[in-house]
């Protein structure tokens, strides 16, 4: 088995629900080693004029040797259709964002897919919630614990943890 870590966005329609039925989907498509982090608000960043702020979390779990990352991205992407998810500019305000973080400890560059997740570390809405949920995870191909290098971290700190138990 290897550690899949998701992220968790919405700041469209009713995001907390959202988040809420987004991580019970996962958790019931791959309860192994499922743990949720905290639930968390932040302020909108690089999106259009206007956008309301977000509902953030991660979720980890395990997922078998053999599946392939691109399944679980479709898997990822199926999942924010039902939630009414539309792609208009890039950054608008979404219903539902689901990222794949980080697939156990391979780096992958593929015309669909990059892993880690190309911005997740400069992402406060992503590093918070992942040193929450496993900050002694080493990022990818370094020796970086996931809690130092939250702790170095220097971009816009906007977050605020709004709940600990919330799916
Ligand atoms: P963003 O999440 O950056 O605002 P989108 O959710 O609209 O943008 O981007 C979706 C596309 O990004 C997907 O169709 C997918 O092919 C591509 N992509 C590349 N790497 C990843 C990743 N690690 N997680 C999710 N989508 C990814
Ligand atoms: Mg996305």
């Amino acid at each position: 088995m290897k550690q899949v870590v998701v992220g968790l966005g919405a700041n469209l329609g009713a995001g907390q629900a959202t988040l809420r039925a987004a991580a019970c989907a996962l958790r019931e498509a791959y309860p192994d080693g499922f743990a949720a982090s905290p639930l968390y608000r932040s302020a909108p960043q690089h999106c259009p004029p206007g956008s309301p702020p977000f509902w953030n979390a991660v979720v980890g779990f395990a997922v078998p040797e053999a599946l392939a990352p691109e399944v679980l991205l479709d898997a990822l992407l199926a999942l924010e259709q039902v939630h009414g998810r539309a792609r208009s500019v890039p950054n608008a305000p979404r219903t539902l964002d689901l990222d794949l973080v980080l697939f156990g400890d391979e780096r992958i560059a593929s015309p669909r897919l990059t892993v880690p997740h190309p911005r997740a570390r400069d992402r406060d809405f992503v590093l918070g919630p992942l040193a929450a949920l496993d900050p002694e995870r080493r990022w990818p191909g370094t020796e970086d614990r996931v809690a130092d290098l939250w702790a170095a971290f220097a971009g816009p700190r906007t977050l605020e943890r709004v709940a600990e138990r919330w799916c």
